[in-house]
């Protein structure tokens, strides 16, 4: 087994950190070198560090997740995030938080998992969602093994006649915004994953000394393991090792699909978990058809 001492470890989650969790194709061959190990054993390595960025207040049980990209050949770190005093529902889970990671940094294929513990149904309902699924390989601590095998006899987009995968639906064309949103907004919104709802939807989290932060709403065939654009966005947070409540916001923009809304209650919900005073804007948009 390949494993980083605790020097590493603390560099690589500084590294991670700046970064938002992600390694590039460069950064993964340099420490695949300094292991001298393969690509899986890489990942694994990795899980400690992807476990560090979990939030969780309730359960206190810190899950890490690596999803590597193969179109770029770069890994995204993802890790569990609680909301106090809220349904647990609402909770995002490590591979939920890799795999949004990735979808919002562009990645186009989730060949790779690996997972600090199994991942429970709900996990792979959600990852079931992504295209070429039935390849995905899985590596947990003490077994190689892949969703298929991990989720036989599988309910997904094809039952409900869905022809679109997560991470490679098309890009929809916006028309219309009821207030005026940033251009990384925009885009984020046009590649929403809405396949049942219609609502293509995304959020912005502006910050005083840290940038900005997205996400995307990301259905789901079974509709719970649905990640809405707030938890999104608060994991990416979380991933660069930020509460919403221990730093400075300057805007929250939640911007929803006219006639389709169905965020805005969950958002206001989550963001009622932190001792924040930031107020969200609600922006409506619509698309030509
Ligand atoms: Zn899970």
């Amino acid at each position: 087994m390949a494993v980083f001492n605790p020097q590493q470890l603390q560099e690589l989650e500084q590294q991670a950190k700046r970064n938002r969790g992600h390694f590039s194709h460069e950064q993964l061959d340099e420490l695949q070198s300094q292991l001298s190990c393969d690509l899986d054993m890489l990942l694994k390595a990795l899980l400690p560090v992807a476990a560090t960025f979990s939030q969780a207040p309730i359960s206190h049980f810190n899950v890490g997740a690596v999803a590597f990209d193969k179109t770029t050949g770069s890994a995204y770190l993802g890790a569990n995030l609680e909301f106090s005093h809220q349904a647990l529902s609402l909770v995002v889970h490590a591979e939920q938080s890799a795999i949004n990671n990735a979808w919002l940094h562009g990645a186009k294929e989730i060949s790779r998992m690996a997972i600090s513990d199994a991942p429970c149904g709900y996990c792979r309902q959600f990852m079931n969602e992504l295209d070429k699924s039935a390849e995905l390989a899985i590596m947990l601590p003490t077994l190689n093994t892949s969703l298929a095998e991990l989720l036989p006899s599988a309910f997904g987009p094809q039952d409900l006649d869905n022809s679109q995968r997560l991470m490679a639906s098309s890009t929809s064309h916006l028309d219309s915004l009821s207030h005026e949103i940033s251009d990384t907004l925009k885009v984020h919104l046009q590649n929403a994953y809405a396949p049942y709802s219609g609502n293509l939807s995304a959020v912005e989290i502006s910050t005083q000394s840290h940038g900005q932060f997205y996400g995307r709403y990301a259905e789901n065939a079974a509709y719970s393991p649905s990640l809405s654009p707030m938890q999104g966005a608060l994991s990416q947070l979380a991933l660069a090792g930020l509460k919403l409540d221990e730093i400075v916001i300057s805007a929250i923009t939640l911007v929803e699909t006219k006639g389709h809304e169905n965020q805005k209650a969950v958002a206001d919900a989550v963001l009622q978990s932190y001792a924040t005073d930031a107020k969200l804007t609600h922006v409506l948009a619509e698309f030509n058809s």
